[in-house]
């Protein structure tokens, strides 16, 4: 057994840290004995180091499977930086010889990052089988619960890869997930609940004051935006439904603020979007705006304020896109801008409205084309690949609208609300109670706070 002693010892000579961050000694625990572990800790917790850290410590390899390849990406960089060349990533881009050679030289690393749909692949399957995985580690493990917001169909295969691989302990990593999906989450993993050991913290952000600001017509609201953006002060972001008004706010932004602005999106050249992360990250830009791809593994600590121009879908990604801002523990401001018709947008861009019929029409022909299913279109190509018949189907496109119907009304309620904290409200939702009240909490318990968060006035909010 590992001796508290040791583990500090080890944390200090691999990651220069002096102790732990809230959660991570339990789970690091946890895992050392085996555990099958689910771990809930908010972004910018510190969870890879929960893999990173046993992967010093266990005598096998740590593998990772993660969403995105710019995740592994950055993941696989930062170990690069820490001086740690034991590392490798399995996926689309490896291909040919390159593969080949990793697959001979599997054993020589310890961190191997892939993609569920690698693991799909009997030769790397086969390749892995012939080496120690001391723990198998699910990142971004919310992908895995289908009525959740960010559902990957090919999570559904990662509990029958995870028994192929004769059963590694598990650790399962997320920075949102409600009781319902944490359920789902160790289900669909084919876990037991009870030999699961659950390390869950607050998604609470003390330093976030929350606000919602309601407008009439759209025309009110861009105009708002303008004087309101003149008037914050230090870096913020701003999120949009679609990378068009991104881009032409941005524009836009630049020529009425005196702040320099940009456009980030999908849409955007990857190079340029590495440029752009790193000028933001340098103060060179002090505005960015997004759509929800931007974010994920953006580590700046001081974003002042986080605006959303457009609601989001639910409020797990409410909760993660407005966490990115005040990481250094300063006040920060998460304001929602809001006009009628604005849910709309989000029942149109998640296809919440597809008809019936439109489904049994994919369903007759085998394929529908993306433009009509949108991002249901990965969803129905998966439920055919693997052999789901047309009332599977069906039923299975019904709950999920069901359940993307009910995570917008809960946004409704969040934007309706004129009476209840909105701490309270998010904090509900995720299954938690508020303690005590806070400060700086939200426009219902405190509405004129916002004013201090204005360059203008030179108090801090707590003063
Ligand atoms: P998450 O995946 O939970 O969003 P990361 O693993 O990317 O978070 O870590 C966020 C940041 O926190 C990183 O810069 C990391 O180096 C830092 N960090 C993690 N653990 C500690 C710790 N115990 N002490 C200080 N900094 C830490
Ligand atoms: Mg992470």
């Amino acid at each position: 057994m590992i001796s508290d002693h040791q583990l500090l010892a080890t944390l200090n000579a691999k990651f220069g840290f002096s102790s732990f961050r809230d959660g991570q000694e339990e789970t690091v625990k946890a895992v050392l004995k085996h555990r099958d572990t689910l771990a809930v800790l908010p972004t910018g917790g510190g969870k890879s180091l929960l893999y990173q850290l046993p992967g010093y410590l266990l005598p096998g390899c740590i593998l990772i499977v993660s969403p995105l390849i710019s995740l592994m990406q950055d993941q696989v960089e930062r170990l690069h930086r820490s001086g740690e060349k034991r590392v490798l990533m399995i996926n689309s881009q490896l291909t040919g010889k390159s593969r080949q050679q990793a697959m001979r030289q599997l054993p020589s690393f310890k961190f191997i990052f892939t993609s569920p749909e690698s693991l799909t692949n009997p030769d790397i399957i086969q390749a892995l089988k012939k080496v120690k995985i001391s723990l198998f580690v699910v990142d971004e493990a919310h992908c895995i619960s289908q009525w959740g917001p960010d559902f990957r169909p090919e999570y559904l295969l990662l509990s029958v890869i995870r028994q192929n691989l004769d059963s590694p302990t598990t650790l399962l990593l997320t920075a949102t997930a409600t009781p319902e999906v944490r359920q789902d989450i160790i289900q669909k993993m084919g876990l037991e609940n009870a030999t699961v050991t659950q390390v869950i913290r607050s998604v609470n952000r003390p330093n976030i004051y929350y606000a919602v600001k309601r407008f009439l017509s759209a025309k009110e609201k861009e105009q708002s935006l303008i004087e309101l953006v003149s008037r914050l002060a230090g870096p913020g972001i701003i999120y949009f439904a679609s990378r068009k008004l991104a881009s032409q706010f941005a524009e836009k932004l630049n020529k009425k603020t005196d702040k320099n602005v940009a456009a980030y999106h999908a849409g955007i050249a990857p190079l340029d979007r590495y440029r752009l992360q790193q000028q933001f990250m340098e103060n060179q830009i002090q505005l960015i705006c997004a759509t929800s791809a931007f974010g994920m593994g953006i580590d700046k600590e001081d974003i002042r304020f986080v605006i959303h121009f457009h609601e989001p879908a639910n409020l797990e990604s409410y909760v993660q896109e407005v966490g990115r801002a005040g990481r250094d523990g300063q006040p920060s401001l998460a304001l929602l801008l809001y006009c009628p018709g604005d849910e709309q947008i989000q029942r149109t861009l998640n296809h919440i409205d597809l008809p019936e019929s439109t489904l049994l029409e994919a369903v007759r022909n085998k394929h529908q084309p993306a433009s009509v299913l949108g991002d249901n279109h990965e969803l129905f190509s998966f439920y055919l690949k693997h052999g789901y018949d047309g009332k599977m189907i069906i039923k299975a496109f019904k709950k999920r609208q069901r359940n993307l119907s009910s995570r917008l009304e809960w946004m409704a309620h969040y934007i309706n609300n004129t009476k209840m904290c909105r701490r309270k409200m998010i904090l509900g939702y995720f299954g938690e109670q508020l303690e005590q009240p806070q400060e700086p909490c939200c426009d219902i318990t405190e509405p004129t706070l916002i004013q201090r968060f204005e360059h203008h006035n030179n108090e801090t909010i707590n003063g």
